[in-house]
């Protein structure tokens, strides 16, 4: 069991992309909880104001602090596990597999989802456990970040895959792409599937999916060749592959 908590100015925006699907079968069976904090409810003032003009001057506005603390804080108080506060931010580590497989280790995620020019600095100075940014490019908020983030660690969780081996062939779990997938018809308009897939000798498959796997990486990710430690058999098929590829 994960607990998602997030805290946003349009938490709407999470109702409908996370309840399809695999995530929403998670969530039936309480496998994953997402709960949702519209930071406005911690704003005091008559306006319900959640952001304000940047002190020295600039475009664009900043979330308050305030708001942000107060909910962190009733949220936190609510539970008794120990929780990871992440803040979504263009300028945190990139998000990818690695990260995505050691925060479903955590029990309990507090994501910050900021918008406009971003938020206070000092949440980020005193209340935020990791800062992650899912590429480099801005988005207009967190709110998508954070669903990425979610999809991504949930599917790290037992029970949410169907079938738990996915996440070990599957790109990235070893610095690899996964090899091309095929499935019925065999032969649509004489585009045929590969011949070994259909031959039932696993050996033989498991060898042109290693070799097709190598082929694709080298071709369309070198930089993830080169942090992998290859094997002696690894390299012999990557010469093979470099010489057809030539
Ligand atoms: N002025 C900031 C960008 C603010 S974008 C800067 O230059 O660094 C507004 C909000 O969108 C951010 O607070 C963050 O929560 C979210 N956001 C934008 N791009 C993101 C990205 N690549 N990854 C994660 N969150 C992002």
């Amino acid at each position: 069991m994960i607990n998602f908590e997030i805290l946003s100015i349009f938490p709407e925006m999470f109702a409908s992309p996370l309840n399809f699907s695999l995530l929403k079968k998670a969530q039936d069976k309480g496998i994953i909880n997402i709960s949702l904090h519209d930071i406005r409810n911690w704003a005091e003032d008559k306006h319900k104001m959640t952001d304000d003009a940047p002190y020295g001057g600039g475009c664009g506005m900043v979330m308050k602090l305030e708001p942000i603390e107060k909910a962190l804080a009733a949220v936190k108080k609510k539970q008794k596990e120990n929780s990871t506060v992440v803040l979504m931010t263009p300028q945190g580590e990139i998000f990818n597999q690695k990260i995505a497989q050691e925060l479903s280790a955590k029990k309990r995620i507090i994501i910050i989802c900021g918008r406009y020019e971003g938020i206070d600095e000092r949440i980020r100075e005193h209340l935020v456990d990791r800062e992650i940014s899912i590429g480099d490019y801005i988005l207009t908020g967190g709110e998508l970040a954070a669903m990425v983030l979610i999809d991504a660690v949930s599917r790290f969780i037992p029970d949410v895959l169907g079938n738990p081996q996915s996440t070990q062939s599957e790109s990235f779990s070893q610095n690899l792409l996964e090899y091309p997938q095929y499935t019925r018809p065999s032969n649509y308009k004489g585009w045929a599937v590969p011949e070994v897939l259909l031959s039932g000798n696993h050996a033989d498959i498991e060898l042109w999916r290693k070799k097709e796997s190598l082929r694709r990486t080298y071709k369309q990710r070198p930089d993830l060749l080169k942090k992998m430690k290859l094997s002696a058999e690894d390299k012999k098929i990557l010469d093979k592959i470099k010489l057809e590829e030539i």
